[in-house]
């Protein structure tokens, strides 16, 4: 590249000029101008005024021949950081493009890096990328990073190592991935030096000792390759250098060699007109030389990702040396050397982002990327387009994490770990506490507030919008569920066995359990119990196989005695109803699915009632009235979100029918009951039983069992009977 010994405005002119002489330069005049009264206040570390930087940014961005806006926002980039400059001032003067470009440097400056391990270097990169919608910001950022790496030792040691490790993990790499080969060397030289100076001073010394030895070689040698080549009408440009620094560093570092056991200090280039004479240049020398099997690469016929095209090889020189040659055509030099900017072609003054050869850069650079196993592999950085899709925010700490588009803290949390996702209250972004279901940006600053009694609710799964969030929430609910249906399970299993008498030890020793298991198609204790708990297995079930015949016999004797005993002769007047528990599909438990539900016989609460429900021993999940006396000195541990869940139970094609006691005081006279027991059925409500006493005072007191669907429905009874002539008080009953 041709290096200007001093940048200057006219330098900038000059650049510009020579490769678009329409260009409107007056624009560039203007802002170098306005750069300079904006910085006049402020020195470089190295004294001099600080105007002297934006002008060779500027300057760079014309060696890489960009447009003018891109020159324009390599003049302003430090205004809008550094100066009292605007972004809107900036608009008015330069245009909205130069704007969004100054704006976008602005932000790329704001991020700091902490870290240098190899996967966040990574992040970082594609993140850079990610912010800069437009690549011309990262073409301005690189030649700003490239101006300090140059002018780096004004600074503090400390600053030095921080800015060059920086410029090694990210700035470097992301030269090389546009194809910009220059950048990328002097920026890894230029680190090397302020990383491992020894290294790098070591080799400096070494190198320029042996300087006119070198340069004597490399002559010789270009005029040994100029004749070969002329033999067969081949018309080439031939040069000799010595490779960089940090690729012989690293080299060294590959093969735990010293300086003199590199021989390929010496890398030689053939540049002529077409890609023919490229193989035929190719040919005529590996017939001169024995060419290092293995060392043949042709990226010609398959580029490099960056849209770098030669043909490499090594071959072995007169004095037994290896030397490195590769062979182009003078148009893949300039890729070479301009990488992605060699591609951009100009349309009316403009990059023209859209041009056929600008779509093709990107798309091979993404079909490159597909047959790559290694998922580090930059490639799929430079989606540019496709990178809409990704959201990349920082920890407290400064790492990186690379989130979906639309990604909430949740989904932040849980991308943290698991854990801090499961206790996840609440966040903040950039200081500011948002809700959960706030949506991220890149570079947002994301810190998650955690509490140890916080749990992930079904309604998380609306919010996180990654897959891995959602199978952790998912997996968290599912284990809870099986948690509690495992401990139900147990408690029914043992209660329903006491009750019958039997001993689980003595089931374990018979073998019954086994074959049981063998019979319900489960494998464990503990699958069983869940089955019960989920209700999958109910205890007449189960009971069949574990209790003797003898023994339900028994029991069904003493409760059909039971029975007996209570019927008495008002029965006859009440309508067949078997008495039954109605209404458990009614029910919705939190988190809970498929659970066992009863309701208390204390209070016995209807749908319209205000409930709670509690995990009880062998009973599943018991559902009170929330102001039952009962329900108030249970275990609140144990109390669990309960609600009623009418379209529930009727999709599941279960009427509700709930039992309920009333109380009615009334005069003394006859036909009482009949009317009573009319006027409830008028009401479409069965009744399940009936009692009447009279007092000493000439009053009656009913006691009515009824089935009834809700609350509704049993005001409307009360209604209907206090309407009636002689009933004085009717009251609901709690037992
Ligand atoms: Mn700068």
């Amino acid at each position: 590249m041709p290096k200007y010994a001093e940048s200057t405005l006219a330098s900038i002119l000059e650049a510009v000029r020579s490769y678009y002489p329409e260009g409107r330069t007056e624009l560039i005049e203007k802002a170098w101008h306005f750069a300079e009264k904006a910085h006049s206040t402020q020195k470089r570390a190295s004294g001099d005024p600080y105007i002297l930087h934006p002008t060779d940014v500027a300057q760079l961005l014309a060696e890489l021949k960009l447009d003018i806006a891109s020159i324009i926002t390599g003049l302003l980039h430090d205004t809008v950081e550094d100066t009292g400059a605007t972004l809107e001032e900036i608009a008015e003067l330069f245009g909205s493009e130069v704007a969004e470009l100054v704006d976008g440097v602005t932000k790329l400056n704001k991020i700091t890096f902490k870290t240098t391990e190899e996967k966040q270097a990574e992040n970082f990169r594609k993140m850079i990328l990610a912010m800069s919608k437009d690549i011309r910001v990262i073409l301005v950022k690189l030649s700003d990073r490239l101006n300090n790496m140059r002018t780096l030792e004004h600074l503090a040691p400390h600053k030095q190592q921080a800015i060059a490790q920086e410029t090694l993990d990210i700035y470097a790499p992301i030269a090389n991935r546009l194809g910009i080969g220059w950048i990328k060397q002097e920026l890894e030289d230029l680190s090397l030096r302020y990383l491992h100076p020894d290294v790098y001073y070591k080799l400096a010394k070494e190198i320029s000792m042996k300087k006119a030895e070198r340069e004597k070689y490399i002559e010789e040698f270009c005029d040994t390759l100029q004749e070969k080549l002329s033999e067969y009408d081949i018309q080439a440009l031939i040069a000799g250098r010595a490779k960089h620094f940090y690729s012989i560093w690293k080299k060294m570092e590959r093969r735990r060699a010293e300086l003199d056991q590199v021989n390929d200090l010496i890398a030689f280039r053939i540049v002529v007109d077409n890609i023919t004479e490229c193989y035929k240049s190719l040919g005529v020398i590996h017939a001169a030389y024995k060419p290092v099997p293995g060392r043949f690469k042709d990226y010609i016929a398959i580029p490099k990702p960056n849209g770098y095209q030669s043909l490499h090889t090594t071959v072995i020189g007169p004095f037994g040396e290896r030397i490195e040659i590769q062979i182009r055509t003078q148009e893949m030099s300039q890729i070479a050397e301009r990488g992605i900017a060699a591609h951009w072609k100009y349309k009316e003054g403009r990059f023209d982002l859209r041009s056929r050869e600008n779509v093709e850069w990107v798309n091979r650079l993404v079909e490159w990327h597909k047959d790559l196993k290694d998922p580090a592999e930059f490639l799929e950085t430079v989606k540019i387009d496709l990178f809409a899709e990704d959201v990349f925010v920082f920890t407290p700490k400064g790492s990186v994490k690379q989130l979906s588009h639309g990604a909430t803290p949740l989904d932040f949390a849980y991308a943290v770990h698991t854990d801090v996702g499961h206790r996840c209250v609440g966040a903040k972004v950039n200081g500011k506490i948002v809700p959960l279901r706030h949506r991220l940006k890149s570079g947002d600053t994301v810190e998650i507030v955690t509490s140890p009694s916080q749990t992930p609710s079904k309604d998380w799964l609306k919010i996180v919008k990654s897959s891995r969030a959602k199978a952790k929430i998912r997996a968290y609910i599912k284990q809870q569920e099986r948690d509690r249906a495992k401990e139900l399970g147990g408690e029914i299993f043992e209660k329903q066995l006491r009750h019958y008498g039997v001993s689980l030890a003595k089931l374990e020793k018979s073998g019954d359990i086994e074959r049981a298991f063998e019979y319900f198609g489960v494998k464990t204790m503990d699958e069983f119990f869940i089955h019960i708990g989920y209700g999958r297995i109910t205890p007449e079930y189960f009971i069949e196989k574990f209790v003797p015949k003898e023994a339900i016999e028994r029991q069904k004797e003493i409760q059909d005695k039971k029975h007996a005993e209570d019927a008495s002769f008002l029965k006859r007047v009440i309508q067949s109803a078997k008495r039954r528990t109605e209404g458990r599909n009614a029910i919705t438990v939190a988190n809970l699915d498929d659970v066992l539900i009863r309701f208390g016989r204390c209070c016995n609460p209807l749908p319209g009632d205000s409930i709670v429900g509690f995990i009880t021993r062998g009973r599943g999940v018991t559902i009170h009235h929330a102001t039952c006396s009962k329900a108030l000195d249970m275990d609140q541990d144990r109390r669990v979100e309960v609600a009623w869940n009418i379209r529930k139970a009727v999709e599941s094609g279960h009427a509700i029918k709930r039992n309920v006691r009333i109380r009615i005081l009334s005069l003394d006279a006859p036909g009482l009951l009949a009317l009573m027991s009319q006027t409830i059925s008028a009401c479409s409500v069965n009744i399940t039983s009936a009692n009447i006493r009279t007092t000493k005072d000439q009053k009656a007191i009913a006691i009515f069992d009824l089935e009834v669907s809700d609350l509704g429905q049993l005001q409307k009874v009360t209604q209907a009977l206090e309407a009636k002539k002689g009933v004085i008080a009717v009251e609901r009953t709690r037992s």
